[in-house]
């Protein structure tokens, strides 16, 4: 009999005589690293992202090492260029990688950073194969779908499992069973789970109960059709997660599991929940984390003790939601204002910030197009703080530049991130430096004062695409500024960018002048990183975009200063500690 161990041998060998072709990454040990598949069927927004990464967390939370890959069915090489109204907004990782935003989902989820191992599209994977296929890599053998892109997708979760040591790699598998562009990747995961053997893969299917309101009552058949696409593609799922608007009754599951040879301890419900906080509960409930780990046979490697420390801070976090007891609302101005994917990592900064201090955010989206120094009053007068987010183009930054006006008068809470940012300079330099011409050249590339214009690096390589500043990158605060106090007097702290525009150095002096404070630069650079207003409660501009890197248990400090100064406003008489002393309190009990 052909043992495991010979096929991967021999899959690894290339040869132009054998049909077998599976490269392995050299010194790769097989069972090292167990794999878990994440997949969809029926349709597509079932929260696949939000699914594997609570699971994951489940099982890092044993002590485990997890690292996640999200697989993209689309050609784009990164998601750089797509448009958030589409697709949500674009995710930065801290190597520059611009991904899918479920990335951000992991990173929150995990407290991990992840890097571009951890994202492939299938333009990578086909890019890859074609430069192979240059180069000579496949022998003259004629490149085929299967088993030379497959082989590819193997390689990239081999490579995965072996630079991150993880003990389960968690694989989300974008789209849905039944799109000609995932195929492949599933495809990939059936030949992958037979050549690592037994206890070694496991694939959980997420499906949607349908409860038409003419019937009132679930239905079954759409999610039985969904897993009998997934079997006929050659996979068994191990595990059914069944998403519906409320609770899936007994009778569904076991309709499901007599159709998907899956038992019915293993089809589990998930219905809708108001924090994604609360999903790692409702799977740990349904006992899943340790079905996960029996059929990978990785239970030796559980740490109990840790996992009970774990759970413990955990648990303090989301017993704290939904008991908050004040209420602030923060104006978002946005171009992309019906469209809450577009600005997923705010919601979510906002949110952590919320908890750490016992607020409830409310968010009011704030449509800038129409907005004046005539009428920012009204538009304004139920915030307590405001957030002008980041963004490309000229369509409503007029607007934005009347509410940021409006803030810096009135000493209300402000937090302007990267284009939120620039267009604080400007208004400032219009209407604080006498500049009345300051623009950026991004909105009027024939601007007499240019307050804000394409970075002197950039230019150098401007036309040659990719030009954009991206990635994490280190900011040194400048001692004694709200900022040096916010991230608990630090030399420097790290934060992510995705910009070609900056402050123009030869402005800077006269801002400083008028009394803008830069609290921030990059080392050994002329480029302004942070703002600041000292005369005002809360007002603070940052080039980056803090709230990629906030998470549940470490709020953003610059988050958590904008909802400490709302609420203040909110009840000016409540002596609420200012945002400096907020941060202190709930930022060192995260860390
Ligand atoms: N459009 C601005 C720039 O390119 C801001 C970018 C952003 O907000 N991400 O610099």
């Amino acid at each position: 009999m052909v043992k495991n161990e010979d096929l991967l041998a021999s899959v690894s060998d290339v040869s132009t005589d054998s049909e077998f072709f599976s490269p392995i990454p050299a010194g790769y040990k097989k069972g090292r690293a167990k794999y878990c598949f994440v997949m969809g069927t029926v349709m597509s927004g079932l929260g696949k992202g939000i699914f594997s990464s609570c699971l994951a967390k489940l099982m890092q939370d044993k002590g485990l090492k997890v690292t996640p890959i999200k697989l993209e069915g689309y050609l784009n090489v990164d998601s750089g260029t797509l448009n958030p109204f589409r697709h949500g907004e674009v995710f930065v990782l801290d190597d520059g990688m611009e991904c899918d935003m479920d990335l951000g989902t992991y990173e929150r989820m995990l407290d991990q950073n992840l890097s571009k191992a951890n994202f492939a599209t299938s333009g990578q994977i086909f890019s890859s194969v074609l430069n192979k296929e240059r180069h000579g890599d496949y022998l003259g053998r004629d490149v085929q779908m299967i088993p030379h892109v497959t082989g590819e997708v193997k390689l990239k979760l081999r490579e995965l499992a072996m630079s991150s040591g993880a003990d389960i790699v968690f694989v989300e598998i974008g789209g849905t069973v039944g799109d000609l562009e995932n195929a492949y990747f599933i495809e990939a995961m059936r030949e992958l789970a037979y050549e690592e053997g037994p206890n070694s893969c496991c694939f959980v299917a997420l499906t949607y109960i349908l409860e038409p309101k003419a019937l009132g009552e679930q239905k079954s058949k759409a999610a039985q059709l969904g897993i009998k696409q997934l079997m006929q593609l050659g996979v068994q799922p191990d595990i059914i997660a069944c998403r519906a608007g409320s609770a899936v009754t007994e009778k569904v599951r076991q309709k499901i599991s007599v159709y998907s040879n899956v038992p019915l301890d293993r089809v589990i419900s998930m219905e809708d929940s108001a924090s994604i906080y609360m999903i790692p509960a409702t799977i740990a409930e349904a006992g899943l984390d340790f079905k996960v780990a029996r059929l990978l046979k990785i239970e030796d490697r559980i740490n109990l003790r840790y996992e009970r420390k774990a759970s413990a801070k955990w648990c303090d976090f989301t017993d704290k939601i939904g008991t908050a007891k004040r209420d602030v609302t923060i104006g978002i101005t946005g171009k992309y204002t019906s469209v809450r994917d577009s600005y997923a990592s705010i919601i979510n900064a906002l949110e952590h910030a919320g908890i750490a201090l016992g607020a409830h955010v409310h968010i009011k989206w704030i449509e800038t197009t129409g907005v004046t120094d005539g009428n920012a009053a009204d538009e304004l007068a139920d915030v307590d703080g405001i957030i002008v987010p980041g963004g490309f183009g000229t369509r409503g930054a007029e607007g934005k530049i009347a509410c940021i006006r409006y803030a810096r008068e009135h000493d209300l809470p402000y937090l302007g991130l990267c284009f939120g940012f620039q267009m604080a300079v400007i208004e400032f330099a219009r209407n604080v430096c006498g500049l009345a011409k300051a623009n950026s050249t991004e909105i009027e590339p024939e601007c007499p004062e240019p307050v804000i214009d394409v970075l002197p690096e950039q230019k150098k390589i401007e036309g040659l695409g990719g030009n954009m500043r991206l990635g994490g990158k280190d900011i040194e605060l400048k001692p004694k500024t709200i900022a040096w106090e916010l991230f608990d007097k630090a030399k420097s702290v790290r934060m992510r960018f995705r910009h070609r525009y900056e402050v123009d150095p030869r402005y800077i002096e006269r801002l400083e002048h008028a009394g803008m404070v830069f609290s921030g630069k990059a080392p050994n650079q002329p480029i302004m990183q942070i703002l600041e207003l000292q005369s005002h409660p809360f007002f603070m501009g940052t080039q980056a975009h803090p709230c990629l890197t906030s998470r549940p248990l470490r709020p953003q400090p610059m988050f958590v200063g904008l909802v400490a100064a709302a609420m203040q406003r909110r009840c000016p008489d409540k002596k609420l500690p200012g945002c400096v002393k907020a941060v202190q309190k709930v930022c060192a009990q995260g860390s």
